[in-house]
């Protein structure tokens, strides 16, 4: 189960009622809200589609961020195209056999081996599976709330949101 507020990956989430919508998170993230069954009628949980809960999770992911400032979040690493690069010339593939190998252009692919195009979640995701590398990493999203480990924050954090 992945914690909607967090993204950490957990044996069981809590429902619980946060700014007025219904999220799925760890429990240490479940302080952060209402519990979710005494603030509906009926108690017994709402079931969705699975597109819905894709597609709300999604949203929630932006909207948490927001909102909870000082919650980790998950970033693009800095030299992602280097480290894609690096990957796919150790697997012994040039830039047409890996863009073939996930369905994806080779200029594409040439952009962001170059750091010149970030790719989106899903190809993020694609690239990961296909070189089994990792190009993300979990940063700290805040100062302001919470504290410790605020001291490894830098002005490149921010920078790199954008
Ligand atoms: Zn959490």
């Amino acid at each position: 189960m992945i914690c909607e507020m967090c993204g950490k990956d957990v044996p069981q989430t809590r429902a619980v009622i946060v700014e007025g919508t219904k999220l799925n998170v760890c429990p240490g993230c479940a302080r952060f809200g209402e519990d979710y069954r005494s603030s509906s009628s009926g108690g017994a949980p709402v079931s969705q589609s699975v597109i819905e809960q894709r597609l709300d999770r999604r949203e929630r992911r932006m909207k948490s961020k927001d909102i909870y400032a000082g919650t980790t979040s998950v970033e693009l690493i800095d030299d992602y195209g280097g480290a894609i690069r690096k990957a796919r010339e150790a697997k012994g593939m040039d830039l047409e056999q890996f863009s073939a190998s996930i369905l994806e252009k080779k200029g594409i692919i040439a952009k962001v081996e170059a750091n010149n195009l970030v790719p989106d979640d899903k190809l993020i995701k694609k690239i990961e599976k296909a070189l089994d590398i990792k190009l993300t990493e979990a940063v700290q999203s805040g100062t302001t709330v919470g504290g410790g480990s605020s001291g490894k924050m830098t002005l490149g954090n921010f920078i790199r949101k954008e």
